[in-house]
């Protein structure tokens, strides 16, 4: 039997060479968000009608669910707390093409509730962000992938993945041998840990203070600018919202890594066209 071994490529950026686990390229369906899916993509179904979720306008995950909700042939409805005039009058990246895979949305303030309200016995409820425990699967075949790439070039990883839940990260720590290394980017480290021991009360995840403190999904130049950088000298298009946080903070800890990096690309390209909108229209960028 031929061993099908993960993608994964070899980078060198600004003069430091790292692995780079393309779950970018997985398929239509890609990043961490498919990851987390898994588990209810392989699952009988057809005793469901409709999935609902909540979240913000321009999330990933609601994109991926959209996208899964298509596949299984599901109905998709999502809340969010509010929505900007200009969004609604002018779709855009994710929010564009989940409604381009039907999705049907509302806007309510007490989002969670209001979804649960939506549901009934043929409906499945996910979290914001996929960050339950239906999630773990998805990373075990993702930890035995890596696992089976290194055995194979004789290789020894360090881990890194920059976190919004922490749910990735967690699971991905869970069923790894290899030290797994992640930074916020949705609040603090301490709230970062709490969302991690809610999901694995013994976790072994390494957490990495970002440089300075960055509010999620807020525009910097610094991180534009990695990003552009890492396009330029890599090839790679990364996400914007993430990644850039997670190399700076990767970049400003070398000195923590022991063994050859491992960064994981978790996709999110599609959420990439409104934040490069929001650089032009505050001409921040041309
Ligand atoms: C959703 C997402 C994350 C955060 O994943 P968590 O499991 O919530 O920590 C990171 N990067 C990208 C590109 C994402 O879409």
């Amino acid at each position: 039997m031929i061993e099908t071994l993960p993608r994964i490529d070899k980078l060198k950026f600004r003069n430091f060479e790292f692995y780079l686990l393309r779950d970018d390229l997985l398929g239509e369906f890609n990043g961490n968000k498919a990851r987390k899916l898994h588990y209810f993509l392989n699952k009988d179904l057809s005793g469901f009608k409709k999935i609902v979720s909540n979240g913000s306008s321009q999330s990933n995950a609601m994109y991926s669910i959209s996208l899964f909700a298509k596949i299984k042939g599901l109905e998709f409805e999502y809340v969010m707390s509010h929505i900007s005039k200009n969004l609604e009058q002018n779709t855009i990246g994710n929010f564009k093409f989940a409604l381009g895979n039907g999705m049907k949305y509302y806007i309510n303030q007490n989002r969670v509730e209001f979804a649960k309200g939506l549901c009934d016995e043929k409906s499945i409820f996910i979290n914001e962000g996929v960050a339950q425990p239906e999630a773990e699967m998805g990373f075990k075949n993702q930890a035995l992938e890596i696992e089976k790439f290194a055995k194979h070039n004789g290789l020894e990883f360090d881990i890194f993945l920059p976190s919004g839940t922490g749910a990735s990260a967690t699971y991905l720590a869970k069923h790894s041998r290899f030290k797994v290394y992640t930074t916020p980017c949705v609040g603090d480290v301490e709230y970062l840990k709490k969302q991690i021991s809610n999901l694995d009360k013994n976790s072994n995840l390494n957490i990495l203070k970002p440089p300075k403190k960055y509010h999620f999904g807020n525009l910097k130049k610094e991180l534009y600018d990695i990003y552009k950088e890492l396009l330029d000298e890599t090839g790679v298009e990364f996400d914007l919202i993430y990644d850039p946080v997670g190399f700076l903070t990767l970049f400003a800890n070398l000195d923590k890594f022991q063994n050859k990096v491992l960064y994981i690309h978790q996709g999110g390209i599609l959420g990439n066209i409104s934040q490069l909108e929001r650089y032009k229209f505050k001409g921040m960028i041309c």
